[in-house]
């Protein structure tokens, strides 16, 4: 019986099917082909570069050992890398690389130098390398866990988040899904876990990618004609972390490629983890089937900061910053920008900016400015301004007159009605209160309060301003 390529293969295959899971058969040698035998040289095409690497990487030992059973000892191996674009010639390019690998098996001259241009990386996150496949996890260092502060509003997602991360793919949140509203650390959150396993598993692969990049990269491959390397590079990622999955909403090729990633993921033990600013529940023109399996995992949801959150998340970033600033400024900034930890972030940035360059001290008059340029929405949440305003117009006086210095009775009433109301139905310190309703100080706020009290049980008249402006306030 004649020995061929092909016969040598079989043979080497077979053994190698007891030897691998059955996925990994499938993924990293069905698609081999033998090409050639000569002498104790077995020529086998791959499909891309980037499986060149990966069967270098993890599979050489097997491929020796199974190729030294069929040839003996002088076994060596040579892969032929088939090329994809053949814009300018029809035939495939081929190209040759001796195994790399030191043994019997790889320890073959270089051959002829390469003549045709190294075939493109497939995927960019791939260092180029011919040893070992590095991927850049494209993470930020500096969206950390320690950086990101607990508050109510995070915990179960922060802390689902440490979980994955001191065991990945080796809890029941997998996938986790964190998900919640523009600006609340979903993409931060993301980040820390990567980290975090990095930091612990230095020897898995971590990628971060945005939906968004995905969705491009896929694009990219399909035009390419390399989806199939596409579908490798990430099916061999142990934790993936796809940012604002809500992107793929409508695009059904994406989806289609990103559920049989997933399902390889998730059946090998590796960890996913997804964002998005909906719960599953809410997305739109993503498939039932690929909906379903978010749900497989844990959603976690990050909610608005509480005020004590954001105290604390501004002065973790001032203490970051090296700046110091009145604590009434920040109590201001976290009574007025509530729903955007980015905005809030925004806002310390910029007046930080702002009184630096204009040599300037932080004043509550700056931080104002800038919390109006910051924060769209304000209208319907209640702000101290927001309070002097109505109680002005139901005097029928402007904001500075109410602010100002003059002693008559019904201006001074509507100032002291200002406070109480503002110490009612804020958090703002007396301090705060005094120097945002016309520079007075904690005293007067406090002595406006009682007043207001007194007054109210006292003074029927009074007390129907009360009412009335309480009704206007908190509709
Ligand atoms: P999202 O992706 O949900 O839109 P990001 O993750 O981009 O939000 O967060 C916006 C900003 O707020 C980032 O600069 C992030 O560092 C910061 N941030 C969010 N949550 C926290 C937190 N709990 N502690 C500290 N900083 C936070
Ligand atoms: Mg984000």
């Amino acid at each position: 019986m004649t020995i061929t390529a092909e016969s040598v293969w079989v043979k080497c295959l077979s053994f190698i099917q007891d030897n691998v899971t059955s996925q990994a058969y499938k993924t990293w040698f069905e698609p081999i082909k033998a090409i050639k035998l000569t002498d104790n040289a077995l020529s086998i095409q791959v499909p891309s570069k980037f499986f060149y690497e990966w069967l270098e990487e993890h599979y050489v030992n097997l491929l020796k050992v199974s190729l030294t059973k069929e040839l003996g000892e002088k076994a060596k191996l040579v892969y032929i890398i088939k090329m994809e674009n053949g814009t300018t010639s029809k035939q495939p390019y081929t190209e040759k690389i001796p195994s790399s690998h030191r043994g019997n098996i790889s320890e073959q001259e270089v051959e002829t130098p390469i003549k045709h241009k190294s075939p493109e990386l497939k995927n960019p996150f791939i260092i180029p390398g011919i040893r070992n496949v590095k991927i850049d996890s494209q993470l930020n260092p500096n969206y950390s866990f320690e950086n990101f502060l607990e508050g109510d509003s995070n915990r179960l997602a922060r802390n689902a988040g440490i979980a994955v991360s001191n065991k990945p793919g080796g809890t029941s949140f997998n996938p986790l899904l964190i998900f919640g509203g523009v600006g609340l650390g979903k993409t931060h959150l993301a980040h820390a876990i990567g980290v975090e396993v990095k930091e612990k598993f230095p020897e898995k692969t971590v990628l971060y990618i945005s939906a968004e990049k995905f969705t491009q990269q896929y694009i990219e491959s399909v035009k390419k004609n390399n989806r199939n390397d596409f579908i490798h590079f990430y099916q061999i990622i142990d934790v993936l972390i796809v940012d604002d999955i809500q992107l793929l909403s409508g695009k059904a090729g994406t989806q289609d490629v990103f559920f049989h990633i997933f399902n390889h993921l998730h059946q090998n033990g590796k960890q996913v983890i997804l964002t998005s600013d909906k719960a599953p529940v809410d997305m739109q023109d993503i498939e039932q089937r690929l909906l379903s399996r978010f749900k497989w995992g844990l959603s976690a949801e990050l909610q608005q900061p509480d005020f004590e959150t954001r105290i604390s998340i501004i002065k973790n970033k001032l203490y970051r910053d090296g700046v110091d600033m009145p604590e009434d400024i920040i109590e201001y900034l976290a009574n007025n920008v509530k729903t955007n930890i980015r905005e809030l972030e925004g806002a310390i940035i910029s007046l930080i900016a702002h009184s630096s360059f204009n040599k300037k001290d932080i004043t509550i008059d700056l931080a104002k400015k800038i919390v109006e340029n910051y924060v769209k929405n304000t209208k319907k949440e209640i702000s101290i301004d927001y309070i002097q305003k109505v109680v002005s117009d139901y005097f029928q006086m402007d904001v500075e007159t109410l602010q100002s210095k003059t002693r008559k009775r019904h201006i001074v009433q509507a100032r002291q009605l200002a406070m109480f109301f503002a110490k009612k139905l804020t958090k703002a310190s007396l301090a705060s209160i005094g120097s945002q309703i016309g520079k007075r100080d904690h005293a007067t706020v406090l002595h406006a309060c009682k007043t207001v009290n007194n007054l109210s049980s006292t003074d029927k008249q009074f007390k129907k301003f009360v009412e009335d402006l309480n009704k206007k306030l908190t509709n």
